[in-house]
This record gives structure tokens, C-alpha cells and sequence, in this order.
């Protein structure tokens, strides 16, 4: 997934990084060089192209957005992954966070309600030769039980309340990234510790709703 350096998008992508993200406070040097390297224009529709290193959300059709690229690098931070970690992600979406997800961890397990989106998502990854990443249509609040436990849950779309299933497929110590609202929303990481879980509000946030 290393692209040459005289790209075309290679200043768009570093000007994104620098002035939307390290500008920002996000200092993890594997978070940084996945945001340089993952070219984000390939996941989001041709007419998009041209908005794609910019500060915000993109639609990626189907009433759904690809998140603003500050909020995947600050999601990919919290989950404090390392390169041994094994990652479920809830809202594939246009697989995106996922290849951001998968450069920062072992393994990428993401599951996605909407078939087209998750197709896409798909040959968008294998196109750009991630092989780290497993895939699955349906309902990602229920989590991936068979995979479980993990050692870092994203969610990628905003809940009322934590999806039981989903603090129980942590494993002890690791972290649950996910916004939690409805008329507002914030995000939040929630830390499966031996006695039970610590819930800590992070910022105020927008996403599509978890359906
Ligand atoms: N991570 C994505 C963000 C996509 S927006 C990206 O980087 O592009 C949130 C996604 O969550 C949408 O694609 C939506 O279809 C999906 N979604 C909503 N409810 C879901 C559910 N219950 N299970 C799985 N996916 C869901």
C-alpha cells in the first residue's frame, strides 16, 4: 500500500495530514503515515475526487458519508492499536477507516448493513492490495462473535445507547471507540477494564445513524 512519492495526490494528502490532522493533536507515527499513504480519493464516487483531501465528511451515496479525515485518524488514535491487534469495525461504509484500520493492525474484521457498500468497499481494498481485511454484510451492533474477543471495536456510525453485544467481544484492557447520541452526539471510548467498563466523552461529533 506504499505509493510513490511524485503522485499526484501525494501534496494533497500531506497537506491533509498536516493542517487537519497533526495540527490537531494527533501524534501516532502509524496513524500519520496510514493518512499519507491510503489514497482517500480512490473510495469516494469520480465526482467526488476533487473534495477528497478536504476538511470534511463526503457522501458515498446510499444516504451514507465516508467520515471527515481528522475524525478516522482520531478513531485510529483512540483504539490505540499495535501491529499485533485484531480490530472489528462496525459501518464499512466505503471501506476507508477500514484500510486505515488495516495498516495500523494485523487483522480487520468489518461489518456493513448495505451489500452495494460493502461490494465496493471490497474490490476498493483489493485493488489496492490490503489482505488483511475480512468483510461481512449484516448487522454489525451484534458484533462478530465467532472472531471475538477483539482487541479494539470502532463504530463508525452513532447509537442511542452501546449495542450490548459489543463490550463483550473486548477483550480485558482493550477499547470500545464509538459515538453514542441522537440529536447530538460524542464520541466515546469505553475501556473494558478487569472489574468492569470506564465510559470517557471525547468530543462532540456527527454521524450517520446506526441502524
Ligand atoms: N467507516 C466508513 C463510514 C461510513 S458511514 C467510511 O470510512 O466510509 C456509516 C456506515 O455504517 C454506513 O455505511 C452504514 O450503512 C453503516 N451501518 C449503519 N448501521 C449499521 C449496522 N447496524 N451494521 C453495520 N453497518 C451499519
Amino acid at each position: 500500500m506504499t505509493h510513490r512519492a511524485d503522485d499526484p495526490w501525494s501534496a494533497a494528502a500531506e497537506r491533509m495530514v498536516a493542517d487537519q490532522i497533526v495540527a490537531r493533536g494527533i501524534d501516532d507515527p502509524a496513524v500519520l503515515e496510514a493518512m499519507r499513504t491510503i489514497r482517500r480519493h480512490l473510495f469516494v464516487p469520480e465526482g467526488e475526487r476533487a473534495r477528497a483531501y478536504e476538511d470534511g465528511p463526503l457522501s458515498i451515496g446510499r444516504g451514507q458519508t465516508i467520515s471527515q479525515p481528522y475524525i478516522v485518524a482520531l478513531m485510529t488514535e483512540l483504539a490505540r492499536l499495535a501491529p499485533t491487534s485484531r480490530v472489528l469495525e462496525v459501518g464499512t461504509g466505503s471501506g476507508y477507516q477500514t484500510a486505515v484500520l488495516a495498516a495500523c493492525a494485523r487483522e480487520v474484521f468489518s461489518v456493513e448493513l448495505v451489500p452495494e457498500l460493502s461490494a465496493r468497499a471490497g474490490s476498493t481494498l483489493a485493488a489496492l492490495g490490503v489482505d488483511n481485511v475480512h468483510l461481512r454484510t449484516g448487522d454489525g451492533s451484534l458484533g462478530w462473535s465467532e472472531e471475538a474477543p477483539f482487541d479494539a471495536i470502532l463504530v463508525t456510525a452513532a447509537a442511542a445507547d452501546v449495542p450490548p453485544a459489543l463490550p463483550d467481544q473486548l477483550r480485558v484492557g482493550a477499547r470500545l471507540v464509538i459515538p453514542l447520541g441522537t440529536t447530538s452526539q460524542d464520541l466515546y471510548v469505553i475501556t473494558r477494564e478487569p472489574g468492569g467498563f470506564r465510559r470517557q466523552s471525547v468530543i462532540p461529533v456527527r454521524f450517520v445513524p446506526l441502524r
